[in-house]
């Protein structure tokens, strides 16, 4: 089995940033995949478009240097889209275009084999439990709403993957009525992942989704845990935690006592990004401080250097594995693998800026992942939620991750 033809085309993600998308034919077979882009990125993570754009990209790839190739050899495709670029973050041909090609090589190969998506993985599979963001701020909403960047909740104590989707969507709806309450103004503003984006502080909104959360979880009796993802590298600035919104300022020893205190104030299972990116110890110092899920996405940026010097450090307990950020498959698996041989959670994410692509969820269960990250609502998040619940009702010799918190 060969890839035969690979061709490029301009597209857009939800937020409207201009993206790659891929096609690759394996004989009569072909797959079509489109890049995913973040607005909160991490400083390591490959460039998703060179700055010439489009133009830019067309004039670097280089087909040729794909054909022939086993779609399904992940590091062959790798090695491959590398070479073409000739950088080490993807700068000429854009991650961009070597996620939309990496992916769709083997969305391609799997269906030239009769195979799922996610079977072509070579780690132990896992289903994971769907988490999301219900309220939103920080870089995915406007000045009036929290420094904060996403207010989450999953219901891992759901017996399927649907029974969690709808608890999920639940809790937004809920989240809505009691912001509602608080002002009657609302106008139904959303942000960038389809959470509520509303005028609202930090700490009333962790106060309002713990309500709206704890109402559902008695009404539909399913333990709904809940998260933070402050991206805090998008506020820390001249050394110091600027919540400019809401006008505090906190020393990175002041923002560990912060967090230390909302996660048992308000009963918090889930935290991502506590600190800036490159405050290993600070993740480490949290780390030994609570027994909750202290997860990295911008520290780590799915790089697997970054991430040993994470492991060494115990600098989080799990991470947060978006393809885009390391630009190939090959490069993802490798990570998961390391995180999941160190003990370390993998949490495969979205991207604020997405597609209707169902991917992410084959690539979640494909590397065992505990949780898949990927909001509640809208025509790009629900495409992978229900996606997951499909593998999962397709796939009941699958295990639901049981929770260790
Ligand atoms: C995140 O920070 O987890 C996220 C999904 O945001 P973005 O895609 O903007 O990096
Ligand atoms: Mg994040």
């Amino acid at each position: 089995m060969q890839i035969s033809d690979v061709s490029l085309r301009r597209s857009f993600t939800s937020r409207g940033d201009a993206t790659i998308e891929a096609t690759v034919k394996v004989g009569s077979i072909e797959a079509t995949v489109t890049a995913p882009a973040g607005a909160s990125t991490g400083e390591y993570e490959a460039l998703h478009l060179p700055s010439g754009g489009y133009d830019s990209v067309l004039k670097s790839f280089k087909k040729g240097m794909l054909l022939g190739i086993d779609p399904l050899n992940f590091k062959d495709v790798s090695d491959a889209l590398k070479k073409m670029d000739g950088t080490s973050n993807f700068s000429q041909i854009g991650g961009s275009t070597s996620f939309a090609i990496s992916v769709a090589s083997a969305v391609a190969g799997a269906r030239a084999s009769n195979m799922q998506f996610f079977e072509t993985f070579h780690l132990k599979h896992q289903m994971p439990f769907p988490i999301g963001n219900v309220l939103g701020g920080g870089k995915h909403a406007g000045p009036g709403s929290p420094d904060i960047q996403e207010f989450l909740s999953c219901p891992v104590g759901a017996k399927s993957v649907f029974e969690a989707v709808s608890a999920n969507i639940a809790v937004h709806h809920e989240v809505l009525k009691q912001i509602e309450k608080r002002d009657p103004t609302f106008a139904g503003g959303k942000g960038d992942e389809g959470a509520w984006a509303a005028n609202i502080k930090d700490e009333d909104a962790i106060e309002l989704v713990r309500s709206s959360i704890d109402a559902v979880s008695k009404q539909l009796g399913i333990r709904i845990i809940m998260g933070l993802d402050l991206a805090a590298s998008t506020f820390y600035q001249n050394g110091v935690y600027n919540y400019s919104r809401k006008g505090k300022k906190l020393t990175s020893e002041e923002q560990l006592g912060y967090v230390e205190n909302i996660i048992k104030k308000y009963d918090l299972k889930y935290i991502e990004d506590p600190f800036d990116e490159e405050d290993f110890e600070m993740f480490s110092r949290l780390t030994k401080s609570v027994n909750v899920m202290v997860i990295g996405d911008d520290i780590f940026v799915t790089d697997t250097k970054r991430l040993r010097k994470g492991i060494s450090m115990r600098a989080g307990n799990g991470v947060i594995l978006k393809v885009n950020q390391v630009g190939t498959l090959y490069d993802a698996e490798l990570f998961a693998e390391e995180a999941e041989g160190a003990g370390f959670m993998v949490i495969a994410s979205h991207r604020s800026g997405d597609t209707c692509d169902p991917y992410l969820a084959h690539i979640a269960v494909g590397v065992g992942a505990v949780l898949m990250k990927s909001g509640v609502v809208g025509g790009e998040r629900i495409s992978k939620l229900m996606e997951l619940s499909k593998i999962n009702d397709d796939n009941p010799q699958i295990a639901l991750w049981r929770p260790i918190i």
